[in-house]
C-alpha cells in the first residue's frame, strides 16, 4: 500500500495574512474529512515560517515551491533549502513545468537542488510531464523518461526511497484541460515501469501524484487509478473546501 498525498501549489498567490487564513480554514473543515490522504501545503516563501507555526501539530504538512541550487552566498534573491528546513516546512516542489519553461530550469540544475535538498532533510516532490506539442507528436514517452532519468538516476536508493513524483501534463495545467483517468494511469504505469528499472522492486513504494486542472469532480476517478497516488493542485488549492473535497476523492467508504 502507496501513501496518498494531496498537495496544495500556491503558486504566487496569497499575501502571508491569506494564506494563514486559508490554512485556518482547511484545519478547520479538517476534522471533519475521513479521507485517507495526507495533506501538504507549498505556500510563498514568505509565509513558510508562520504558516509552519499555524499547522503545527496538525495534519496538514509544509512544503516550499522550489530552492536555490547552491548552499548559500552571493546568490541574490535565492533561498537555500537549509533556509526552508530551519522555517520547518518538510517539502520542495523541484521542476515545476511553470519554473522549466519561464525559468530555464533543466536537469543540470535540478540535480543540484535534488542535493540541496536531500542534505537539507527535505523530500523533493519531482515533476515531470510533457507540453501539448510532444504529446500529438508522439514524444511524450521520450520526454517524460529523460525526465525521469536525468535527475531520479542520479538518486541514491536511500535518497529515493524519500521521493514523490508529480506528473503533469503541462497542456492540462491551469488550463481547465484535464488528462483523462486513462491518461493519467498510462503515463503514471510507465514512469513506474522507468523507476523500476533503476530502482527494482522500490519503485513500487513511490507515490506518483497527478497535477493538472485536479478539481473535487474529477479527482475521485484519477485517484482510484491503480499508479495514481494522489494529486498536486494548483488553481483549487487556493480554496479550503475544495481542496479538502479533493482529499475525499481518498474517502474510504
Ligand atoms: C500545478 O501548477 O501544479 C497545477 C496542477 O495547477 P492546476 O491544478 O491549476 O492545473
Amino acid at each position: 500500500m502507496r501513501k496518498k498525498f494531496v498537495a496544495g501549489n500556491w503558486k504566487m498567490n496569497t499575501t502571508p495574512e491569506q494564506g494563514v487564513e486559508l490554512v485556518k480554514n482547511i484545519l478547520r473543515s479538517i476534522g471533519h474529512s475521513c479521507a485517507s490522504a495526507n495533506y501538504i501545503v507549498c505556500p510563498p516563501f514568505t509565509h513558510l515560517s508562520e504558516i509552519v507555526k499555524v499547522a503545527r501539530g496538525t495534519a496538514i504538512r509544509i512544503g516550499a515551491q522550489n530552492c536555490a541550487e547552491e548552499s548559500k552566498g552571493a546568490y541574490t534573491g535565492e533561498v537555500s533549502a537549509e533556509m526552508i528546513a530551519a522555517t520547518g516546512a518538510s517539502y520542495v516542489i523541484l521542476g515545476h513545468s511553470e519554473r522549466r519553461q519561464y525559468y530555464g530550469e533543466t536537469s543540470d540544475g535540478l540535480n543540484k537542488k535534488m542535493r540541496q535538498t536531500y542534505s537539507n532533510g527535505l523530500v523533493p516532490i519531482y515533476c515531470v510531464g510533457e507540453t501539448l506539442e510532444e504529446r500529438e507528436s508522439g514524444k511524450l514517452w521520450d520526454v517524460v523518461k529523460a525526465q525521469v532519468e536525468e535527475v531520479v538516476f542520479h538518486l541514491s536508493e536511500v535518497e529515493f526511497r524519500h521521493l514523490i513524483v508529480a506528473y503533469e501534463p503541462v497542456w492540462a495545467i491551469g488550463t481547465g484541460k484535464v488528462a483523462t483517468a486513462a491518461q493519467a494511469q498510462e503515463m503514471h504505469a510507465f514512469i513506474r515501469k522507468v523507476l523500476t528499472a533503476k530502482f527494482g522492486d522500490l519503485a513500487a513504494k513511490t507515490p506518483i501524484l497527478y497535477g493538472g486542472s485536479v478539481k473535487p469532480e474529477n479527482a475521485a476517478e484519477i485517484f482510484a487509478m491503480e499508479d495514481v497516488d494522489g494529486g498536486l493542485v494548483g488553481g483549487a488549492s487556493l480554496n479550503a473546501a475544495d481542496f479538502l473535497a479533493i482529499g475525499d476523492g481518498f474517502r474510504e467508504d
